[in-house]
């Protein structure tokens, strides 16, 4: 045991036998784990192994930060993403505070091949971000953004909310593109992508990635970056959690206004085909300041269904009214609640409504255009149903995104003019056998409309076609895959594997 470690637990102990206590004793108690037994666990191939006593503890005690096991204090908490439905029980939880302790826990797992899970804002659809039996790197202790206005770049620790980098870039009137729900995570949100309200102006999330520092599977600290290691720092751009992780990233910033013009108009479920048809023209028009969401929304409890466009317009606001016209002056909405807006009121606008809490499944797809067929399919099959939430959703793309070349990041679907998903989610407790078969059902018919899927909403696809979805980018980032992670470490993703 290390001396400050040493230090640390005695005087815990002193202050125990004191009968002293309050919550952060407590969790200072918490973070001396005494492992007092061998400890269960599972290879990335799926295998049992054991890990013994002592290196746990050996590990537990190089930590600054948390090891936790089955029964620790927070381990529910971390183990457990957005997703309700996903319920595992990761064999080992390390809450890292700094790189150093990232590449302890790399080094453990990699030299263990444990099956290994990163988590940052625990948003992935299908739950990548814990494990059964594994090791679960939870980034949520490793969270800073420092703003440097001199040369307009914010560096981010690699497991921030995007909300975070929205509130310190805007204190000095910059902006960097992020997704438009504040507590999802900077990691995943970036590294297969990134869309988001300021997108179609300044590009993807990772368009905007001028470097990253990563902890790869060899444990080893590197930048990435145009200069340095540039094959990486292609890969990381559209090849998700595959290559390490990310302890800083390096965001380009750009000045914007705080105000911004936006918001949704409703309209009555009856008049979805419309509305679609309307979305498809009005998008196809606009220009890179105007974003644009299409919504099916179909909340539980028999409560009213409807259509929704959400906008947020970020350009001159002496052009706003021209602008958002044609939005302004569509069929007969039941409410239109477009407004100016603080961006970063606007970004969190979404965080306290958004029905996705509970179990949830997704399908999602990419679209080039949205054809009368693709309307006829998403209006048809749309089904409201009392025990669910249900979202068909439209994310605008294009404008700054489709004028990088398809090869100059990972990043492949360069020529989508939306990413499309529909989701359902339900409460604790009901049936989700019903809602999946709904979904896939609903998506049968959709998918035709569609092509590949994004990345970041990667579920139970099979390799092959995990591996088409990268189009053309595919065989450079496996030559990457093979160069800094060639045991297969980090597999919990959209997984580049040659098969
Ligand atoms: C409510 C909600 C809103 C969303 N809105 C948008 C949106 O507006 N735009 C958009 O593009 N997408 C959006 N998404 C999808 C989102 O991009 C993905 O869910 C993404 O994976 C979330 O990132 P996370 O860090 O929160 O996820 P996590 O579940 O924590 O991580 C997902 C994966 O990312 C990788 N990862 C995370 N952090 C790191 C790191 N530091 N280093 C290396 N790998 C890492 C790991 O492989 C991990 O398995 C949304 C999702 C939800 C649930």
């Amino acid at each position: 045991m290390n001396r400050r470690k040493f230090i640390r637990r005695s005087t815990a102990a002193a202050v125990t036998a004191s009968l002293y206590s309050s919550r952060s004793i407590a969790a200072a108690l918490q973070a001396l784990l005494q492992v007092t037994s061998d400890v269960d666990a599972i290879t990335g191939d799926g295998a049992n192994t054991v890990l013994e006593k002592a290196a746990v503890q050996e590990l537990s005690d190089s930590l600054r930060g948390n090891l936790l096991v089955t029964g620790s204090d927070g381990y529910d908490i971390a183990r457990r993403v957005l997703n309700k439905s996903i319920d595992k029980y990761p064999a080992l939880i390390v809450q890292p505070t700094g790189v150093a302790d990232i590449q302890s826990a790399v080094t453990f797992a990699r030299e263990r091949n444990l099956l290994l899970a990163v988590k940052c804002g625990g948003h992935s659809f299908s739950g990548k971000s814990t494990c059964d039996g594994g090791m679960q790197i939870d980034l949520s202790s490793f969270r800073n953004v420092r703003v440097d206005t001199g040369n307009k770049t914010a560096y981010v620790s690699g497991g921030s909310l995007l909300g975070e980098i929205d509130h310190e870039c805007m204190a000095h009137g910059l902006v960097t593109t992020a997704g438009t729900v504040s507590h999802t995570g900077v990691g995943g949100l970036t590294l297969g992508g990134g869309f988001g309200r300021v997108a179609r102006r300044f590009g993807l999330a990772l368009d905007n990635l001028t470097g990253v520092d990563i902890v790869t599977a060899d444990g080893r600290l590197r930048h990435a970056s145009a200069d340095e290691n540039p094959d990486l720092y292609w890969g990381v751009r559209g090849g998700g959690g595959n290559f390490g992780i990310v302890t800083s990233f390096e965001f380009a910033l750009h000045e914007m206004q705080r105000d911004v013009i936006g918001g949704n108009v409703i309209w009555p479920l009856s008049d979805a085909r419309d509305v679609l048809k309307f979305y498809a023209d009005y998008c196809a028009a606009a220009t890179d300041d105007l974003y644009l969401d299409f919504v099916l929304f179909s909340p539980p409890a028999n409560a009213e269904p409807v259509a929704l466009i959400h906008a947020c317009y970020c350009g001159p606001a002496s052009k706003a009214d021209t602008v958002l016209a044609p939005l302004n002056n569509f069929g007969s909405p039941l409410v239109n609640q477009i407004k100016t807006i603080d961006y970063v009121e606007m970004q969190r606008s979404g965080d306290d409504s958004d029905p996705r809490t509970g179990g949830q499944y997704l399908k999602s797809g990419f679209t080039d255009g949205i054809s009368d067929e693709l309307v006829d399919a998403l209006a048809e099959g749309f089904e409201p149903h009392p025990d669910r939430s249900t979202i068909s959703f439209f994310q605008q793309s294009g404008g700054a995104i489709g004028r990088v070349p398809s090869d100059a990041t990972a990043f492949a679907q360069r020529w989508a003019s939306h990413s499309v998903f529909t989701t359902v989610s339900w409460e604790p407790g009901v049936d989700r056998d019903p809602h999946v078969s709904y979904v896939r059902k609903y998506w049968n018919e959709v998918e035709p409309g569609t092509r590949g899927f994004y990345t970041n909403e990667v579920a139970d696809e099979s390799q092959q076609t995990i591996n088409s979805n990268y189009e053309g980018n595919f065989k450079k980032l496996l030559g990457v895959k093979q160069e800094y992670d060639p045991g297969n470490l980090f597999r919990l993703n959209a997984n580049i594997r040659s098969g």
